[in-house]
């Protein structure tokens, strides 16, 4: 039986985790839950999972989730400070770090310093501060199993296969709602139209860094820390019908792929009971159902986000972190229509100029250089023409 304490369990990835807990009441135990904002469903996955605590880190739900679970023997938490706590109790066995954004990265490095297993679909935390996250998990013994279909597939590949042997890696992408579309297109396309992915149901968020290419960019950086990589063993191909989730290409050429349909249930599924598979009736994939599986180059010129997210890796020091800061601003505002599709990547751009650069960031550099990055991509953002108009 493992004890999990699931953040962000109201998300796209926490609700399909509780999923996967309900089918196998065996397995699994839910130990903790948290959310931030959607009180009325944390509510109702605590009284069904009857978890020892939940946090919920928007403090004005406090009062509200904290009333309709008097009656049961559950113990509510508030802000998020009280995350980094929870995942350090003794009854947690694994942490699902669920979050979006830079918000997930602070009780992943709680739970990676107690020592606990972490399923680690919050990329952003990787982005931000991979190294010191990495190095962290390596002095603590603390496994982090990756979530993310992509790494969950190249994971996958390289279960009993030697590092060492890895000649490269290559990130599948979707190419998402846009996939083949120019700018003049692109520069009317509104937040409902981008929220359209066409294989995947996903948050707001990574719906959008799917639309813009940037989510494959954060995957990059995400595979470089995950599987210890240079930058130039990991490539980048569009395969519009996200079957083949990733590729490991050995230093003998071998390639070894992970197939599937797109359904992040399987690797949440994964990461939650490796190294052991479990049996489930998820829909199956049949070839008969697909004629063609294709490839083609991603289009760096109209999606400037990856190529932003490629330079921001070489870069490396603080570039990513800030890279993600303006990144997560800019789409909020997209969300609400108030900044443009291919305006994004400019703001995005311009605050990786102005934000210094620090080659050997230190964790409170990253969260000086996240608010920094964040006050500049909202300026840049207020000043767009759609804000003003
Ligand atoms: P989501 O927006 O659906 O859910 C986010 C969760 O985080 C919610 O439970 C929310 O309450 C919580 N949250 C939001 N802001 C918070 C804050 N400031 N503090 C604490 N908690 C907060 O997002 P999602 O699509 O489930 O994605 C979660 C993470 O998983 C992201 O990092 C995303 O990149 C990654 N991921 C998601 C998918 C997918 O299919 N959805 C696939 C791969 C990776
Ligand atoms: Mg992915």
């Amino acid at each position: 039986m493992k004890r999990l304490a699931i953040l962000g369990s109201t998300g796209s990835i926490g609700t399909q985790a509780l999923d996967v807990v309900a089918a196998h009441p065996e397995l699994f135990e839910v130990e903790v839950l948290s959310a931030h904002s959607n009180a009325a469903m944390l509510i109702e996955q605590a009284g069904k999972f009857k978890p020892n605590a939940v946090v919920v880190t928007d403090e004005t739900k406090f009062d509200t989730v904290k009333s309709a679970l008097a009656s049961l023997p559950i113990k509510v938490f508030k802000g998020a400070e009280a995350l980094n706590d929870v995942v350090q109790w003794d009854s947690v066995d694994m942490v699902l770090g669920a979050i979006v954004g830079f918000a997930g990265l602070h009780s992943t490095l709680a739970a990676i310093e107690a020592g606990k297993r972490v399923a680690l679909a919050n990329k952003e935390t990787l982005v931000v501060a991979g190294e010191i996250v990495m190095q962290k998990a390596l002095e603590k013994k603390a496994h982090i199993i990756p979530v993310d279909s992509e790494h969950s597939a190249i994971f996958q590949c390289l279960v009993g296969e030697d590092m060492e042997q890895i000649e490269k890696v290559i990130l599948t992408a979707s190419g998402g709602p846009f996939l083949g579309r120019k700018p003049n297109y692109l520069v009317n396309v509104k937040a409902s139209h981008a929220l359209q992915h066409p294989n995947w149901t996903m948050g707001a968020k990574i719906t959008i860094d799917s639309a813009t290419l940037m989510n494959k960019g954060l995957e990059m950086i995400e595979a470089k820390w995950l599987f210890g990589l240079k930058d130039e063993q990991i490539e980048v191909v569009i395969h519009p019908q996200s079957i083949i989730h990733s590729l490991v290409q050995f230093k003998d050429s071998s390639v070894k792929a992970q197939l599937g349909l797109p359904d992040m249930k399987l690797p949440i599924q994964y990461a939650l009971s490796f190294p052991r598979r479990i049996g489930n009736d998820f829909k199956r994939f049949d070839f008969k159902d697909y004629a063609k599986l294709t490839f083609e180059q991603p289009d760096y010129k109209t999606f400037r986000n990856l190529a932003l997210a490629i330079d921001a890796m070489h870069k490396a020091g603080n570039a990513p972190c800030v890279l993600n800061a303006a990144n997560e601003v800019v789409v909020h505002a997209f969300l609400q229509n108030k900044v443009g599709f291919l305006e994004m990547s400019e703001m995005i751009e311009k605050t990786l100029e102005r934000v210094s650069y620090i080659e050997h960031p230190t964790l409170e550099d990253y969260e000086a250089s996240d608010k920094e990055a964040r006050v500049i991509a909202a300026e840049l953002a207020k000043n767009s023409q759609l804000s003003i108009y």
